[in-house]
């Protein structure tokens, strides 16, 4: 078992561990027999150096044979076959997929034929969305009643732009989703102790949430910034009606844990990158 340094005692993530390799599941998803996730840990792959061990992206430099490897293990891992699996394509904007059964695989084991990706949604049992963090924060929606799945990348510029909102629009046009249906999990990600910003972007924040903005926006006494990307995603999902008992925040930080979790901020970018998976099993 990992030492995680912890924002609270609160039993919100479980380490798991098959095959040797650790992984973070939210024990509110894990309640839900009708869905599998997972969040990886930077131990039990093949990459090195700054990239080790188990990286999912080769833009920073890491080798394809090693990204393939770490995929192969996670699929051992997750009981899920790599053709079964489809990747966003992140820019840090707020564009959500619909996917299917005929995108199984792509970003994976073929060419993705988009781009410009950060959130993906499906009803397809057994297609398993992919997504990529080191500090940014994971978005996991299950609606329980229509059976449907979305999994979206939020970093500050998602947030901005509200992600949470973008998801479940498409799930609510793509599968009738409503709010009150969803249970969803944020995070893990960078936490408010790390994530110092400037003022400019300590404004935007308080301009969206101006009625909540003393639990996203802090200030120490020298007068420096922090944001609380995990409060302000939290704080979006309420503001849309999704129950407050059906929403899980991470109190694990990828920067507090470096060690152990990819971190763009602790290691000034040179790192590799974690994923988020989410199906549905039935
Ligand atoms: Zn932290």
């Amino acid at each position: 078992m990992i030492n995680w340094k912890k924002k609270n005692q609160e039993e919100v993530l479980e380490e798991k561990e098959a095959y040797g390799v650790p992984y973070l599941t939210f024990s509110l998803l894990n309640l839900l027999p009708m869905v599998k996730h997972a969040f990886s840990t930077r131990l039990g792959g093949v990459s090195r150096g700054e990239f080790a061990s188990m990286n999912f992206i080769t833009a920073r430099g890491d080798t394809q044979e090693a990204v393939n490897a770490n995929y192969e293990i996670m699929s051992k891992v997750l009981e899920t076959p790599r053709e079964q699996m489809v990747a966003a394509y992140q820019m840090h904007t707020t564009n959500v997929r619909k996917v299917g059964q005929e995108d199984a695989g792509k970003g994976i084991v073929y060419p993705r034929d988009y781009r410009d990706v950060d959130g993906l949604i499906t009803n397809v049992p057994g297609l398993m969305l992919v997504t990529f963090y080191a500090d940014c924060i994971p978005l996991y929606l299950v609606d329980v009643k229509n059976k449907a799945i979305g999994l979206s990348h939020a970093g500050w510029r998602g947030t901005v732009n509200n992600m949470a909102k973008n998801t479940i629009k498409a799930m609510q046009e793509a599968y009738d989703t409503k709010p009150e249906n969803l249970f969803v999990a944020i995070g893990p990600g960078i936490c408010s102790d790390c994530y110092e910003v400037n003022e400019e972007l300590a404004d935007e924040f308080k301009k969206i949430f101006p009625d909540n903005y003393q639990r996203i926006v802090q200030y120490n006494s020298k007068g420096n910034y922090f944001l609380d990307l995990c409060e302000a995603n939290a704080q979006q999902f309420l503001d849309l009606a999704v129950p407050k008992s059906q929403i899980a925040l991470s109190n694990i930080c990828t920067c507090c844990n470096a060690k152990y979790l990819f971190s763009h901020r602790a290691s000034a970018g040179k790192r590799g990158n974690m994923a988020a998976f989410l199906s549905l099993t039935i």
